[in-house]
């Protein structure tokens, strides 16, 4: 199983994109992109949900 080693824009810690990811296919496809770790897709999905139901309210 094939694993980058990615540093994440966000929060800077170093996090692992594993081989069949969709996250490892944006990689090889743009290498010198900025990526996030899962934490930090996780709290941007929250915040966004919440940015949605604000609006939505
Ligand atoms: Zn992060």
């Amino acid at each position: 199983m094939i694993c980058y080693k990615v540093h994440c824009i966000f929060c800077k810690k170093i996090f692992e994109v594993v081989e069949g990811t969709r996250k490892y296919k944006l990689y090889k496809e743009n290498m010198d992109g900025k990526f996030s770790c899962e934490d930090c897709d996780r709290k941007i999905e929250l915040e966004a949900r919440k940015g949605l139901l604000g609006k939505l309210n």
